[in-house]
């Protein structure tokens, strides 16, 4: 599954051949993957040109030029390929290998852009992923994208922003940082690194990070700051990726090696002195990795 560093670490792979790109042709090659194509997919977009590639949540958004919006998912094991100007890659690092199986790739963009004439495919073994036809007026209300809290990489995310969302919070800290309503696109791993960045037990309440008068106190600060430290880290390093993820040049990411918390259990704390050791837990059906020596 891929968290919003690698979506992030495709949507910049992806950027130099399609924006300002125009749609040649697009091959679809089955009708259906986690949901329907959209309908008269290719008569839709043929012609049309992209006019941005942005991102939201694990969304990859590619804007066309009649205000049509095409909102892109990767599932469990979807990737893209990018065939251009003499140069292939799949942008993303991922743990494996992208399916060379040409009976996964379901659609195909063939693109003249600014920098000459390139394919995009998409491949997904497991067919988890989508493609959905919006239009930019009503994007903002789409029931995949209205209620996402906000990114964690910008400055709507703050500690002011999450004492008034974690007040009176009774449920594990783990599980609010997972709550897409709050911060969209935080996953499993990154939330794991993150608390343990900021010391902070992922089994504490979230209310117990704000005061009684609804003020966030210090160490949620530092938790923003964790947060927004391990993404950056993550995107830097080109993606993190796990298990069915994978990418660009066919190199394996070196951030999944710098995990101090996440599939670590049993391994000795890494914080300087600490010498407590990772354990597993299970949270809301998930696993969680912390210290439970310094993450109090
Ligand atoms: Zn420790």
């Amino acid at each position: 599954m891929p968290e919003l560093p690698e979506v992030e670490t495709v949507r910049r792979g992806l950027q130099p051949a399609m924006e300002g790109a125009v749609v040649q042709r697009l091959e679809q090659h089955r009708p259906d993957l986690r949901f329907p194509f959209p309908q008269d997919f290719a008569t839709r977009i043929e012609g049309r040109r992209i006019v941005a590639l942005r991102r939201r949540a694990k969304y990859l958004l590619i804007g066309f030029d009649d205000g049509s919006v095409l909102i892109s998912h990767l599932g469990m094991s979807g990737s893209y390929f990018v065939d251009h100007a003499g140069s292939a890659a799949t942008p993303g690092r991922f743990h494996h290998d992208r399916s060379k199986d040409k009976k996964h790739d379901h659609v195909v963009f063939h693109l003249d852009g600014p920098r000459g004439g390139s394919r995009v495919i998409y491949n997904d073994p497991r067919r988890f992923g989508f493609m959905l036809l919006t239009g930019e007026g009503e994007l903002a209300a789409h029931p995949l994208i209205r209620d996402l809290g906000v990114e964690p990489t910008g400055n709507a995310l703050h500690a002011g922003y999450l004492a008034e969302r974690f007040a009176g919070k009774r449920s594990p800290l783990k599980a609010a940082l997972l709550d897409q309503r709050i911060v969209a696109g935080l996953g499993n791993i990154y939330v794991c690194e993150a608390l343990w960045q900021a010391r902070l037990s992922p089994r504490r309440t979230a209310g117990s990070l704000v005061t009684r008068s609804g003020r966030p106190v210090a160490r949620l600060e530092d938790l923003v700051q964790a947060v927004r430290t391990v993404i950056a880290a993550a995107i830097e390093a080109g993606g993190s990726s796990l298990r069915d993820h994978r990418q660009a040049d066919g190199t394996l990411g070196y951030f999944q090696h710098t995990f101090n918390t996440y599939d670590q259990e049993g391994m000795p704390c890494r914080r300087d002195g600490c010498g407590g050791k990772i354990r597993r837990i299970v949270q809301s059906g998930r696993s969680t990795y912390y210290c439970p020596v310094c993450q109090r």
